[in-house]
């Protein structure tokens, strides 16, 4: 299969973002876990600087002394106070002391009981001063109480240095960790970032180009036009797979996918000074030209492409024959450089016209384009309801035999008289009405006329319709013809079908099995316009045809162009050898009759004999013709045209 352009990514770079993010996210996760335990860290050194019992135990020594200290200085009666308020303060520091939580039980268990004593024993002297010697035996109850103390606030200082030693040492490893943390997020982070970056960049290159040849894509080509209006010059070229959905249905989708990539490839080496060459639709290809001799260049590209073409693709082993189809519009100096929209809108008309002029060619944009297109809209728009608003009528051409100068049958020939542009060839209409699916309905419309109008004739003489390359891609047509030369009661044998070989080439499959159809009812199957075609010999193998209309290209130049009469002639003689008919078209004048008489053609049909006449006209002729050659029908006579295969 084909790798070009391909789009998916492989999965380990899934993985790769995938394991990216979850990394990422983890190491979040744990610095912000890391920092809300070092923040709680933090707030435990905190309050064991602010709040630790050695505070207390300090502040309660300071009161012990200022007791002791009022106690042995109180001289007066105002002293008491003093001794009072440092008692209350006592007492406040000792229920503090006995509600706290403290490092070294067993000392509150020894303290405080001998505290709360001392206090007790102390108030009854409070009341007796300043009696001499009551202060001296109030600090001799509490001097004991000095030395505990003392060595409590130092332990509780020392348990708690302790402490905060320990939490800085768990925070500075919390800290540690942190920046450890915050350089993997960082780099992790990075990583991330330019994966994403990365991986955006390609989303963005695979949004613009295409799949299946790597090519840029419609998206790109559009972009790269619109950034076009500083360019002094440039070419837009659109480039059209004849018949590619034909070729897809017949061959498969991986042949189709072949080639189209093949085609991609050839454009490519076709067109190396080209600014882009882009994929812009299921079969349509586009280049873009820019700066210096855009035009001169392009249409040289132009011409490589068609000779490139030329030679077959082999697609899985299969040779498959390919053409494309060109419209160019060409700018020469910046002046006045159109719209992107305008320029791609002219290619297209290009395009068109290409096609409408037969395809496998190159057609270079003319402002006078805009106009035919308009009108060919309005025909096309006109081409529906035409047949109801009987606008349509057959003419009916003669065929005659040379040597006997009488008519063996008549070609329908399909008209349209259109209510404002009067008579529109069918040149014109019939390639739209075949672009669109309402050349079945026409088609079957003739088939009804031709055969009502040729069962009014002698019983010998053919009719033959033109039938379209999507009408043999009809499967029901041979049921309906079936039934339409049942219900007019004309033998099938009198009924010719003219394919040509572009309408065999667009679905050979179905063509076959529809030409064989036809045929299995006794129709005659005649390839019109022989000659023409790049493969019309391989047609005769692969085809069983009654008849060879050669082309009227090949008689008209026979006199002044001496292959012409060779081609006619060895067509004639090719033509006997596989006991086939054959028919000269377009001889209008005697030297053209002559000329092919002479190379081996039994029927011809052209001007010299008559124009495309009215039913009406058509059936005086045959009146007008030896009466009693042809009335009354002679059932046992075989058609006419059978006589051609000599
Ligand atoms: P064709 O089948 O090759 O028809 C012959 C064309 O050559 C006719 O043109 C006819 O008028 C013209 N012609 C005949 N003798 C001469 C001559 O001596 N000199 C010149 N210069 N031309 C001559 P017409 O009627 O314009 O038809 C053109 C083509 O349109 C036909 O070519 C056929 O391919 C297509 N066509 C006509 N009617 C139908 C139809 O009912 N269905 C389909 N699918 N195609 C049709
Ligand atoms: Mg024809
Ligand atoms: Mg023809």
């Amino acid at each position: 299969m084909i790798q070009r352009g391909k789009l998916t990514l492989p999965r380990s770079f899934h993985r790769l973002g995938l394991g990216l993010a979850a990394v990422t996210a983890l190491l979040a996760v744990f610095a912000v876990a890391v920092s809300l335990l070092a923040a709680a860290y933090q707030q435990r050194i905190d309050e064991a600087s602010r709040y630790n019992r050695t505070f207390d135990a300090t502040q309660t020594l300071a009161e012990l002394l200022r007791l002791q200290l009022a106690f042995a200085g109180a001289r007066e009666p105002g002293d008491l106070d003093e001794i009072r308020m440092r008692t209350a303060i006592l007492e406040n520091r000792a229920s503090i002391l006995a509600n706290a939580v403290w490092p070294i039980p067993e000392m509150r268990a020894d303290f405080l009981p001998s505290l709360f004593d001392a206090l007790q024993r102390i108030t009854p002297l409070i009341d007796r001063m300043p009696e001499a010697g009551v202060g001296m035996d109030a600090v001799t109850i509490l001097k004991p109480l000095v030395q505990p103390l003392a060595r409590m606030t130092s332990r509780s200082h020392a348990i708690a240095n302790d402490e905060i030693g320990r939490t800085q040492a768990q925070l500075r490893l919390m800290f540690a960790v942190l920046c450890g943390l915050t350089v993997f997020l960082v780099l992790f982070g990075a990583a991330l970032v330019t994966f994403v970056l990365w991986q955006n960049r390609r989303l963005d290159r695979t949004a613009r180009s295409d799949a299946l040849t790597g090519l840029a894509n419609r998206l790109q080509f559009g972009l790269c036009l619109d950034r076009l209006a500083s360019a002094n010059g440039c070419a837009v070229m659109l480039i059209d797979v004849d018949h590619f959905k034909t070729l897809n249905d017949t061959n498969g989708h991986d042949i189709g996918d072949v080639v189209l990539t093949r085609v991609g490839q050839r454009l490519e080496e076709a067109a190396p000074d080209a600014r882009l060459v882009a994929r812009v639709g299921g079969d349509e290809f586009a280049i873009l030209y820019e700066g210096p001799e855009a035009a001169a260049r392009s249409r040289a590209a132009a011409t490589r492409i068609l000779e490139m073409m030329r030679q077959p693709i082999l697609a899985n082993g299969r040779c498959v024959k390919v053409s494309v189809t060109l419209g160019l519009r060409t700018v020469e100096g910046a002046a006045d450089t159109p719209s992107s929209y305008t320029l791609l809108k002219d290619a297209d008309l290009a395009l068109y016209e290409a096609k409408a002029a037969g395809r496998r060619c190159a057609t270079e944009f003319q402002p006078a384009m805009k106009k035919s297109f308009l009108e060919r809209h309005r025909l096309e728009a006109d081409l529906h309801g035409a047949i109801d608003r009987g606008e349509h009528h057959l003419q009916f051409q003669p065929v005659v035999d040379l040597r006997a100068n009488t008519t063996l049958g008549f070609e329908a020939l399909l008209r349209w008289n259109h209510p404002e542009f009067g008579f529109v060839p069918p040149s014109q209409f019939v390639p739209l009405a075949e672009e669109s699916d309402l050349i079945l309905d026409l088609g079957r419309w003739v088939l009804t006329e031709a055969i009502a109008t040729a069962r009014h004739w002698p019983g010998d003489v053919f009719v033959a319709v033109n039938i379209s390359a999507r009408q043999l891609n009809d499967a029901g047509l041979a049921a309906f013809v079936a039934q339409t030369l049942a219900e007019a009661g004309l033998p099938a044998q009198r009924l010719e079908i003219e394919v040509t070989e572009t309408a065999l080439i667009q679905n050979e499959a179905l063509a076959t099995q529809t030409l064989q159809a036809l045929r299995a009812l006794g129709c005659r199957i005649a390839l019109d316009d022989f000659g023409t075609g790049y493969a019309s010999l391989s047609y005769l193998q692969r085809f069983v045809f009654d008849k060879l209309k050669i082309d009227r290209s090949f008689v008209e130049s026979c006199r002044e162009d001496k292959n012409s009469s060779a081609i006619v002639a060895a067509v004639c003689a090719l033509a006997h050898r596989l006991q086939l008919g054959v028919v000269a078209e377009g001889i209008e004048t005697r030297e053209h009759c002559a000329f092919v008489a002479e190379a081996g053609c039994g029927a011809g049909q052209g001007y010299l004999f008559d124009r495309p006449l009215s039913k009406d006209k058509a059936l005086e002729r045959l009146q007008r013709e030896t009466e009693d050659a042809r009335w009354p029908v002679q059932a046992d006579r075989a058609p006419r045209h059978l006589a051609l295969a000599l």
